[in-house]
């Protein structure tokens, strides 16, 4: 019997974390550690959908991965940290779901449908970009959810279909092998506000492939160099002229980064009474403050990687105990538990 809802979520390691991933989610997953039994994946099985040809960028990325983690103020003594791949059950169930999903269900995910696009965009049309691996990776995310009997997943609106795809998975499995009992939990998602964080260019999304991104691992002198190449309104050619706020990164991230003076960023601007110059100065040195204590635990987790290993490693431990019990669960109700083995 759990005390506590179980919270499973968690990051790709194909690269450190930026700001946006900090607002987005590392925050609230800060705030959710004292009321949810949380576990945090860090998901190299999904990583290599997109990175198969490269191992070496995501073993290297699991550590990075973890530590912005441990950073952003996620407390080991309190939240659980797991390699996805040193999970084999995980595996185990994504070969039985996949059977409890059909190829054009997948296709028709939207989550899905927007990253075959975007490949598409990439690769050209031919479609040879889409492996078997990334067309199943949310059969692989309902077992990752299910693995864990997780009761609660928080996301952003884009990522709503993947989970209403494990809805769909739990509820059918349920349906064909319960006997009336439901043998996964069906999860629900909580919404993450500020699921998308605008990147310094003024593109929709802060990426880590998009150069766009502050990176909680930046020192000052990069943060400075990336805030004052940061976009403003282009129509503001002289120190004194009114520019419009809506339109420049710079008051875009004074929202996140200067709670206090905002208001007033956005009059004086429009009133002309504002500096970019000095109006970034005053941005970055609001980011540096903001970002200190995260850098602070980031200094210390990088001269410490054997407490992060050993972090992951007594994690994955614990989580085995859970992801074995309900592959035991899911193979008895499927009544393939011919003998121990
Ligand atoms: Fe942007 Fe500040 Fe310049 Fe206004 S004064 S355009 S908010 S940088």
């Amino acid at each position: 019997m759990k005390e506590k809802k179980r919270i499973l979520t968690g990051d790709r390691p194909t690269g450190k974390l930026h700001i946006g991933h900090y607002f987005g989610s590392l925050q609230n997953r800060v705030k959710l550690q004292d009321e949810y039994d949380t576990y945090i994946l860090v998901a190299d099985v999904q990583a290599l959908t997109d990175n198969f040809n490269n191992p070496a960028k995501v073993r290297e990325n699991i550590l990075e991965t973890t530590i912005d983690n441990l950073s952003a103020g996620l407390d080991p003594n309190k939240v659980t940290f797991v390699v996805q791949s040193m999970v084999p059950e995980i595996a185990e169930l994504t070969v039985f779901y996949s059977n409890l999903v059909t190829v054009s269900r997948l296709q028709r995910n939207p989550t899905i449908k927007t990253e075959i696009a975007q490949k598409k965009e990439i690769f050209g049309n031919s479609g040879e970009s889409v492996t078997y691996g990334f067309l199943g990776y949310p059969v692989s995310q309902a077992a990752d959810i299910t693995a864990f009997n997780a009761d609660v997943i928080p996301v952003g609106d884009d990522q709503l279909p993947l989970i209403e795809q494990t809805r769909e998975i739990v509820r059918k499995f349920n349906l064909l092998y319960g006997e009336g009992k439901d043998i996964l939990t069906e999860p629900e998602a909580i919404l993450s506000k500020n699921s998308r964080i605008k990147g310094l260019d003024g593109g929709v999304k802060m990426g880590k492939s998009l150069g766009n991104a502050i990176y909680l691992a930046d020192d000052d002198e990069t943060i400075k160099s990336k805030v004052m190449g940061a976009v403003t309104d282009p129509n503001k050619i002289r120190k004194d002229d009114p520019a419009n706020p809506d339109v420049c990164m710079v008051a875009y991230y004074h929202k996140l980064f200067s709670d206090d003076s905002y208001a007033t960023v956005c009059d004086e601007c429009k009133a002309g009474a504002r500096g970019c110059v000095n109006c970034k100065r005053e941005l970055i040195a609001n980011i540096i403050k903001k970002m200190e204590p995260i850098r602070e635990r980031r200094r210390y987790y990088e001269t410490h990687k054997d407490e992060v290993k050993d972090i992951l490693e007594k994690g994955t431990k614990k989580a085995r105990e859970i992801t074995k019990e309900t592959l035991r669960q899911v193979k008895s109700a499927m009544k393939i538990d011919y003998f121990e083995s």
